[in-house]
């Protein structure tokens, strides 16, 4: 039997402060394991079975080949020899991707009297592909089509939509007609419905209707970090490395037209109606949180989630220090548990700063 277990390239090991994970990246799976485990395998990916094995006694070794047959049941790593190692690299880690801006969050209360034919045309010199739109209050069909109609013909690869729920007679069979007519509607979210679901599944990560009964009426709802919202992928992971994992070529407008690194973040590089794009994204601070990646924030440093999870610059533990973790995350890497974030007594006094107390405690 070859005496080497290595990881496939695309498994990797996290390690945090009392567990680590091995994140699939290809399966978009995390396994949580042991350091005592992960801590059996060199720098180099692999782990020599037959080496350890003949240091354990009978108990050890027991518990060894539970875990080897893990590793082999879920295929996140294979035997080899000495002489094949070479054959089997490393993943490459660099992130490259071909656009000044990759994505875009626009919120609106109820139209976006800026979105034009110039407006696309400023993102698609940025080379942006996503853009997100979020209306806070009911918003016209007419208004709808108006933007879709303009995105069709653009080089924007997909959006999102995220609008509240309204009264009016047919509202879903339109939002259905709306979603079937373009294509480049990723997903589609209704806010403040009767409940939540999956109203209409999509095709091949296109087309999906949402609902669900919380109503987001305003930016203050961004930021939450979930287990169920992570991200466990090649890019992700990549990216987090060496970038911040929400605000990296990210640009957003607030509701009053104001551009930013995100709706949310209180730094303004100039409001739509007077600043072109491009001289927002080229201000000298625009890019400062790009590259604070997970590495360099509390506690995020010490969570063997931080290379699939998303972040948040705009709402913090601590308002006052932008190393500070994310306001809204209720893990703790410590005792590897998930509490909720929003009644923790600790964090009180930013959820009162950032004047979030009506909406969580409705
Ligand atoms: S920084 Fe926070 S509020 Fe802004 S887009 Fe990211 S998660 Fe949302
Ligand atoms: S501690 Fe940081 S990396 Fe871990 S789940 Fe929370 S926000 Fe994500």
């Amino acid at each position: 039997m070859n005496p080497l277990l290595l990881l496939y390239s695309h498994c990797v090991i996290v390690k945090g402060a009392s567990r680590s994970v091995i994140c699939d990246l290809q399966r978009r799976k995390i396994h949580p394991v042991p350091d005592s485990f992960v801590s059996l395998f060199t720098e180099d990916r692999y782990c020599n079975v037959s080496e350890i094995h003949s240091q354990l006694d009978d108990e050890g070794k027991e518990v060894l080949n539970e875990y080897l047959e893990f590793m082999e049941e879920h295929e996140l790593a294979f035997y080899c020899s000495f002489e094949e190692l070479p054959l089997f690299p490393k993943m490459a880690e660099e992130w490259l991707f071909p656009a000044h801006i990759s994505h875009c969050i626009l919120d609106a209360e109820q139209d976006l009297f800026y979105f034009d034919k110039g407006f696309l045309q400023q993102l698609e010199n940025l080379c942006c592909n996503f853009i997100q739109f979020r209306f806070f209050k009911e918003v016209s069909f007419t208004e709808l089509y108006r933007i879709m109609e303009l995105v069709a013909s653009s080089q924007i690869k997909s959006v999102e939509i995220i609008l509240p729920y309204t009264e009016e007679d047919n509202f879903y069979q339109n939002i259905e007609l709306l979603v079937r007519k373009y294509r480049k509607i990723s997903s589609l979210t209704i806010t403040g419905a009767s409940s939540t679901k999956i109203h209409k599944e999509g095709n091949y990560g296109m087309g999906f209707i949402l609902q669900t009964d919380q109503l987001i009426d305003s930016e203050l709802h961004c930021g939450v970090i979930h287990n169920s919202l992570f991200s466990i992928n090649i890019p992700t992971y990549t990216e987090s490395l060496q970038f911040n994992s929400c605000l990296h070529r990210k640009i957003g407008i607030d509701k009053t037209g104001n551009i930013k690194n995100c709706p949310s973040m209180k730094e303004s590089y100039g409001n739509i109606t007077s600043t072109p794009l491009q001289e927002a994204v080229y201000h000298p601070e625009f890019k400062k949180y790009w590259t604070l990646h997970k590495e360099e924030i509390t506690k995020c440093k010490d969570c063997e989630f931080r290379h699939v999870c998303t972040d948040c610059r705009a709402y913090l533990d601590d308002p006052e220090n932008i190393y500070s973790a994310p306001l809204k995350c209720g893990y703790d890497p410590y005792t590897c548990s998930w509490e909720e974030w929003s009644t923790n007594p600790l964090k009180q006094e930013a959820i009162y700063h950032y004047k979030m107390k009506e909406f969580i405690a409705v």
